[in-house]
């Protein structure tokens, strides 16, 4: 079956579409859109995101967020040791205001950064801003501020180019939206399991290639614009390499094969070394 013309030809689905000013020969264009700008790093991709609204992704985001903390909370795992945790909020600090270049709305997103104590090596940040550091990430690689700056910034690329959405739409366009749209229900039906979904695709499935590589180059720009050496993300990378035993899969990800990925650090890292030296002139 091609689950995808059932969803098109889906009567509730079509009225979404019209509710959304879109006509069915306009489809693919409103179904596609560019998240970003394309930065100095040039990333361009058309992508595939119309099955949920931005809107719909950062509230669900929040949703899983606090879940997240209280969840950590209860466990004693709420790190708040006041150094770590201001090292980790001054680094995002810097960071986030270099978000404008992609996205002029994302420097006022509701961003929230915290530690959680744990030996896994892991780090994310769900669409809207919503980021957590594993304290097993910070100690266990012994990362300098570059470093940590260098995860960040990829982790933010992750959420400035909606990836979740993009997942979720994918997956709702596959089995979920068509098992809901031919039961009957409305697609509003689906912010009630939409908070889970997010956490998902955010936390517990690796993300592919595309969405890591442009991670990697949206997050080397970042850091570079921020003051931080854009070539930190190398060693931060080696490092992971190394000790990838203890890896949650958003950095345990085998995608791109590590020697892609090296390759492709060194020379973004080299494009944007002129706004790293901009920066450190001007910091
Ligand atoms: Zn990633």
């Amino acid at each position: 079956m091609n689950t995808w013309s059932t969803v098109v030809r889906s009567s509730k689905f079509k009225a979404v579409l019209v509710s959304a000013g879109c006509s069915l020969a306009l489809l693919s264009a409103c179904l596609t859109t560019q998240t970003t700008s394309g930065g100095a790093v040039g990333v361009d991709r058309q992508q595939f995101v119309g099955m949920v609204s931005s809107e719909d992704m950062v509230a669900s985001s929040a949703k899983a967020y606090s879940q997240e903390l209280a969840k950590a909370q209860q466990a004693g795992k709420l790190n708040n040791d006041p150094q770590l945790v201001a090292r980790v909020r001054n680094i995002a600090k810097r960071l986030i205001p270099q978000t404008a270049v992609f996205r002029p709305d994302a420097p006022s997103w509701k961003w929230e950064v915290n530690v959680i104590t744990s030996d896994q090596v892991n780090a994310w940040c769900m669409a809207g801003g919503k980021i957590a550091f594993y304290t097993g990430l910070i100690t266990k690689l012994n990362l300098t501020d570059d470093e940590i700056a260098a995860v960040m910034g990829h982790e933010i690329a992750h959420a400035l180019r909606e990836h979740a959405r993009e997942r979720v739409s994918q997956q709702m366009a596959t089995s979920l939206g068509v098992n809901l749209i031919s039961a009957g229900l409305g697609l509003g039906t689906i912010g009630r399991d939409l908070t889970g979904m997010v956490a998902n695709v955010t936390i517990s499935l690796p993300y592919g290639r595309k969405h890591e590589t442009e991670s990697d180059r949206i997050g080397v720009e970042l850091a570079a614009r921020a003051g931080y050496d854009p070539r930190a993300a190398i060693t931060l990378w080696e490092k992971m390499a190394s000790k990838a035993g203890g890896s949650a899969p958003e950095l345990l990800s085998t995608h791109p094969a590590p020697e892609t990925r090296m390759r492709d650090l060194e020379d973004y890292s080299a494009r944007v070394a002129p706004l790293y030296q901009q920066a450190r002139r001007a910091g």
